[in-house]
């Protein structure tokens, strides 16, 4: 028993179905399959058309029958996709969407032959995807569940954080604790970058030891009940320089004066500049090396991307990060990131957790 809406789901994915001038669309990443259906395991398809089905193997007899809602269940002798093909055979589709940023070229290659004159695919991107990016109530509430677990983490990883200590010891530490307390998985590789690594935008966990002085990037996340958490802070270990203090205060600057933008009917874009124009101001803006966030779900990257010109426009409902960051190579890194919720009025900072410069 869920709560979550398949059927209104299925009906706005049915209404972009009939915009794109399609009979179906043959749904492959594992993601998109529980949005629409529900169903969590590794192997299974969904043929998204006025009748849906959803295809697994004998594997998930079980779990398709306890989970999948609002699609008819095949269970075939085969894998997934060979039962799809045949429900796509059968179907009488003369247009079917394939998602061409899932789907290997081999096997819309297969899928084209086996189908020969029962239809023709058509390469399509986003069509689910952009029905993920506002989420409903119940995805809402589960994702705040998430970002409270994360947040509720961050003194377990912060104790963690000796001098001498290695950077995977306290990655470690919290990750077992975030088993400990229902995480099903951390989102991505944890990132604990001390001293000279922090430097790197991507410095995961490493054999490498926490300096006495110097910075540290702590970026993690948690997948509770299905959904991703996502967030950063910066500590210094023992005091930081004035040089130091600076930058950390213009990336948090950089980070409220972002998330203080955030609004229905904003572009992407008009955020990201809103983080970009306070690094600028401050000389900052050239180590500022990524996009300033992205949306989160069941995925950890999601649409919208909050990146430089991004024209999409921001709706209640959407959950994205905000994520500054300056970096000096072979030096230190700072970034700053939490969840926020688009609102009807404004946004809603999910993420419970400081962000005062903190020294160990
Ligand atoms: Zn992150
Ligand atoms: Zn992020």
């Amino acid at each position: 028993m869920t709560l979550m809406d398949y059927g209104a789901r299925q009906k706005r994915l049915a209404a972009s179905l009939s915009a794109h001038g399609l009979d179906a669309l043959l749904v492959t990443h594992l993601p998109n399959v529980r949005y629409l259906t529900g169903f969590t395991g590794s192997a299974g398809v969904l043929v998204a058309a006025a009748r849906p089905v959803f295809t697994t193997d004998g594997r998930y007899r079980q779990q398709a029958a306890e989970q999948v809602e609002r699609a008819r269940v095949v269970v075939g002798k085969g894998p997934a996709m060979a039962s799809a093909i045949e429900v796509l055979r059968k179907g009488r589709y003369r247009r079917i969407g394939i998602e061409a940023e899932h789907l290997t070229v081999a096997m819309s290659k297969v899928v084209a032959y086996e189908l020969g004159r029962h239809g023709t695919l058509v390469e399509t991107t986003g069509l689910v995807e952009s029905l993920r990016q506002v989420k409903d109530a119940e995805e809402i509430r589960l994702l705040r569940q998430a970002v409270d677990l994360g947040s509720r983490l961050l003194p377990v990883l912060l104790k963690a954080l000796k001098p001498g200590a290695t950077e995977v010891s306290a990655a470690a530490r919290l990750e077992f604790a975030a088993r400990e307390r229902g995480a099903e998985a951390m989102s991505f590789e944890t990132i604990v970058a001390a001293g000279p690594r922090s430097a790197l935008p991507h410095g995961v966990a490493s054999q490498a030891r926490l300096p006495r002085r110097g910075f540290v990037v702590l970026d993690y996340g948690v997948i509770l009940n299905g959904y991703c958490s996502d967030m950063t802070r910066t500590v210094c270990s023992g005091r930081a320089t004035s040089e130091q203090r600076r930058v950390y205060a213009a990336v948090l600057e950089s980070q409220l004066a972002a998330i203080a933008s955030v609004a229905p009917g904003r572009s992407a874009g008009e955020v990201d500049e809103a983080a970009r124009a306070v690094l600028r101001e401050a000389g900052l803006d050239r180590q500022f090396l990524h996009s300033t966030g992205h949306g989160v779900g069941l995925e950890i990257h999601e649409l919208p991307r909050v990146a430089a010109r991004q024209k999409d426009l921001l709706q209640p409902g959407m959950v994205i990060t905000i994520e500054p960051g300056v970096y000096f190579g072979g030096k230190y890194g700072v970034r700053i990131e939490d969840m926020v919720l688009v609102t009807e009025r404004g946004s809603e900072v999910l993420t419970r957790a400081p962000k005062e410069l903190l020294e160990l």
